[in-house]
């Protein structure tokens, strides 16, 4: 179990955990063998942390992940997800959820090519049945949140990694998920642009999201409140850097305040072939 450093205002209930895993384990068939991804694990989160899972490769990171983010689902063991055991969801119901409490971000940003950056962040809100014209405001403000209010009419072959990067951080928050969960974000990134995907995680847990993100750098898992370290597919450590409600560790070195000072003096997305590439 964790051991919280910081302690909850007094007098305050005790929140219900967005993440209860108990003894999960997850077995993946490979013809006559098996492979053991998770061992048993048991994990909570509770609501506005910002924790770091860390480990080797093949330790069973991202299939931890998929299981939180109910992308799969274990072989054994339970996950409640918000006090909702979602093994009773159907697939309706777990698309759902992915849809409106979960934000994703992937190491390969997965945006969509020869598609604008707003249309790729508008999407999820196309799946939600958002009206178009919300739709389209919402994005728009979700971009210039990132600091990429210019660059909407841009595709992502014209954008550098980290602001194609920061463009799917605007897609995984634009349906305002409560929970945000990113498997390397940073590890196609220089540290530059690494720095500034780090200090929008840390301004969107400011916000009182849930941040779970997977990453093998140290000066990445620096920016968290909790680093949980897995090997062959069990918790072998699990500590507390900064306390639950407070602020994340490295607010204030927020390099991409500059950039929202660019973006403010940038017109409108420019119908010019762009030079973005940094
Ligand atoms: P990590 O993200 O820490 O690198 P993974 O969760 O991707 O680790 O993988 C954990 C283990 O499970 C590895 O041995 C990996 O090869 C195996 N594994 C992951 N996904 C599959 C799959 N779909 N089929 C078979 N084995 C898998
Ligand atoms: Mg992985």
């Amino acid at each position: 179990m964790t051991t919280p450093t910081g302690a909850a205002a007094p007098g305050a209930a005790t929140p219900r955990p967005v993440i209860a895993l108990t003894n999960i384990v997850k077995t993946y068939a490979m013809g006559e063998a098996e492979v053991h991804a998770l061992r048993g694990v048991s994990l909570t989160v509770e609501r506005s942390d910002f924790v770091a899972i860390m480990g080797t490769s093949g330790s069973g990171k991202s299939t931890l992940m998929n299981i939180i983010g109910c992308l799969d689902v274990p072989n054994r063991g339970h996950y409640w997800l918000d006090g909702v055991d979602v093994r009773t969801l159907d697939e309706d119901a777990l698309a759902t959820v992915r849809n409106r409490k979960i934000g994703f971000v992937f190491q390969s940003y997965n945006l969509i090519p020869r598609t604008t950056a707003l249309a790729n962040v508008e999407l999820p809100l196309a799946y939600a049945g958002v009206h178009p014209a919300e739709r389209r405001a919402r994005a728009r403000l979700a971009l210039e949140r990132v600091g990429l209010g210019a660059r909407g009419a841009h595709v992502p072959s014209e954008m550098s990694g980290g602001q194609q990067q920061r463009v799917a951080i605007a897609r995984a928050v634009v349906t305002n998920p409560s929970l945000v969960l990113a498997d390397e974000p940073t590890g196609n990134l220089d540290s530059s642009s690494s720095n500034d995907v780090m200090a929008m995680f840390s301004q969107l847990n400011a916000e009182g999201r849930t941040i779970v993100l997977i990453t093998h750098e140290d000066d990445v898992a620096d920016f968290a409140k909790r680093i949980v370290r897995l090997r062959d597919g069990v918790i072998v450590d699990d500590r507390r850097t900064a306390p639950v409600l407070g602020p994340p560790p490295l607010l204030d070195h927020a390099p991409h305040a500059e950039r929202y000072g660019e973006v403010a003096q940038a017109g409108p997305p420019s119908s010019s072939p762009a030079s973005t590439r940094s």
